[in-house]
């Protein structure tokens, strides 16, 4: 019995239902049994194989600190990056394409990394954080806006949807943002809202569904959000959502 099985699954190849066990003559009951052994032999070997899996991605060594660095910046400077967020915009236009747009129809668009570029500060940073040195470029309004993002802002614009900036900057940033955002080309918005004192302990998500959902109850309906991170699209009243590209840093939920 045990030679015939082991010839079975040497001759398997891996059938949950071998084809050809008739040829072994076997009773009903013998066949029954091996059948049996068979299934649970080759889920042993799937479990096997998804443990080993597991196991050799548990213990893969990280890529270098520099090198990761590099390749980011390689990615953001060679036109890759631009031809992935082109394509992008180019599948979020098709969406909005065929939607019905009402008076009401407002689009979020989120601020850093999204409606704006802040590279250039991320290479001052050498892709890390220095506090001071973020706040000194937003209050110089350095950032200059994100060519393919204009260009949604533009199409949605003309389509006759309602624009609003919402983000995380916090309010003592509103001046400073606002005229960002006009000089660099997106002259035409119902409002920006950035995050208040009493607002700071909710996280990323929760603050901009917040907003989302007041502006639902004040009339609004939101056909769509623009952002770099799933927090800004994510949770209730999001529409389209269309998510821009970034590899410079994840904001947690
Ligand atoms: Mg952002």
């Amino acid at each position: 019995m045990e030679d015939k099985l082991v010839t079975i699954i040497a001759n398997s190849k891996a059938r949950l239902v071998p084809k050809k066990l008739s040829i072994l003559s076997l009773s009903k009951d013998e066949e029954a049994i091996l059948l049996n052994k068979m299934n649970t032999y080759i889920k042993y070997i799937i479990n096997l194989t998804l443990a080993l899996l597991l196991f050799s991605c548990a213990t893969e060594k990280p890529v270098n600190l520099s090198i990761a660095r590099e390749e980011v910046k390689q990615y953001y400077e060679s036109g890759r990056f631009d031809k992935e967020l082109s394509k992008v915009i180019e599948d979020a236009k098709e969406k909005f394409d065929k939607v019905e747009f009402k008076n009401n129809s407002v689009v979020i668009f989120d601020v850093d990394e999204t409606a704006l570029d802040n590279y250039g500060l991320a290479k001052e940073m050498d892709f890390g954080y220095v506090y001071e040195m973020n706040k000194k470029w937003n209050a110089e309004m350095k950032a200059p806006a994100i060519p393919q993002v204009k260009e949604l802002y533009d199409f949605l614009l003309a389509k006759g949807a309602k624009i609003i900036f919402l983000t995380g900057r916090n309010f003592p940033e509103y001046k400073v943002t606002y005229e960002n955002l006009k000089r660099d080309g997106y002259t035409t918005f119902d409002t920006l809202i950035t995050q208040m004192d009493n607002e700071r302990d909710l996280s990323a998500t929760e603050f901009k569904s917040k907003k989302r959902e007041e502006l639902t109850k004040r009339g609004y309906e939101i056909i769509g959000t623009v952002g770099d991170q799933w927090s800004d699209l994510n949770g209730p009243y999001h529409g389209i959502q269309v998510k821009i590209p970034n590899y410079l840093y994840l904001i947690k939920d």
